[in-house]
């Protein structure tokens, strides 16, 4: 797929722009200052998939923070800070790997160079973020004023000649989120990082993330995303894994093929879809696995997947690249699948 190339940046050695990869973030939604907690929330969403991760900065206390779940962690972290210049340059001395800021809401002018010269000193960029729900009153409520809002943000890091810049165009509304982003991509050089805001549940947020952020990618904008869920983060990782695998920007994610079922079925399938797709999130292989529910449609679609199975009576036949291996009891089909998946 062609992507829209954009200006690279780096948060610590993770690079955003500039290339194919769509990078995956999350969000704690710890308390910073809790260490314990945020490190091991991080640890966690590291393990599912998580590339990058924002915390948020309300205090000196969580600035602070920063220094000490960095030392404990393996991924890029982003302070996310909203007003508080103060604030930034503790993240930045605590050793954040880029911070999120509107430098337009920051009114001490001082304050604002020596944020951006402790960044370019310590090669930290900063993501500039507008959200259509909470843009500066003299802006009316559209797109076109979202890029302004940008501009204007932009314009002030821009003249202290500072270019390490990501950009987030975030809505509520789906639909708003693709035309914003899409001016966004017509008119900055600047990496974008993609997501819908205040999404709603797993559900909710799924479906309008999958929408705005499906067809972005599939226009080639877009170099990080977040799929914001109410719920525990790791979901929100294991849909935007899942979402780069649809969109075919991530092959080390394994694709479960399984059948809605029907009367036709003469074994209990769908225990085996949950225990094999609990399995299957976890697993970074690229490898489609089917389970069907019956002979009619099953071991066609099993055959197209690398290994399957297709029900029989209370038993299912095993499918392997295309071949019958062999026929599975009903109370065996997890662990002699997840035995060949091993093997593969
Ligand atoms: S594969 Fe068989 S059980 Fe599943 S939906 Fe199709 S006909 Fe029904």
């Amino acid at each position: 797929m062609n992507r829209i190339q954009t200006r690279p940046i780096y948060v610590k050695d993770v690079q955003i722009g500039g290339q194919n990869k769509v990078v995956i973030q999350s969000m704690t939604n710890t308390k910073t200052k809790d260490v314990e907690a945020t490190v091991e929330q991080i640890n966690k969403l590291e393990e599912a998939g998580c590339e990058i991760i924002r915390v948020a900065i309300l205090d000196m206390e969580d600035a602070k923070a920063v220094k000490q779940i960095k030392e404990r962690i393996n991924i890029p972290l982003v302070s996310d800070i909203h007003f508080n210049p103060d604030f930034a340059l503790e993240a930045i001395r605590s050793g954040t790997d880029k911070i999120r800021l509107n430098p337009g809401n920051i009114e001490r002018e001082d304050k604002i160079k020596e944020i951006v010269a402790a960044c370019k000193e310590r090669k930290i960029p900063i993501r500039i973020g507008i959200n259509a729900g909470s843009l500066n009153k003299k802006y009316s409520h559209s797109c076109e004023a979202m890029i302004e809002s940008a501009k204007d943000h932009l314009s002030i890091l821009e003249a202290l000649d500072f270019h390490d810049v990501c950009l987030s165009f975030k809505s509520s509304d789906p639909l708003e989120c693709i035309e914003a982003y899409r001016l966004a991509a017509e008119t900055f050089p600047y990496p974008l990082h993609l997501g819908v805001t205040e999404a709603g549940g797993l559900l909710d947020s799924t479906i309008k993330s999958s929408l705005a952020l499906g067809n972005l990618l599939l226009d080639g904008i877009g170099d990080t995303i977040r799929i914001s869920i109410s719920d525990d983060p790791i979901e929100e990782v294991k849909v935007a894994r899942k979402l780069l695998r649809a969109c075919g920007l991530k092959r080390d994610v394994a694709n479960l093929i399984s059948c809605p079922t029907c009367g036709r079925i003469q074994y209990d399938m769908l225990p085996i879809v949950r225990q094999m797709e609990e399995y299957l999130n976890s697993l970074n292989k690229d490898i489609s696995v089917a389970i069907m529910g019956c002979p009619v449609n099953g071991p066609q679609e099993a055959s197209r997947a690398d290994i399957g199975v297709a029900g029989g009576k209370d038993q299912a036949i095993l499918f392997k690249k295309g071949q019958i291996i062999r026929t599975i009891p009903q109370d065996q089909i997890v662990s002699q699948l997840i035995e060949e998946i091993e093997k593969m």
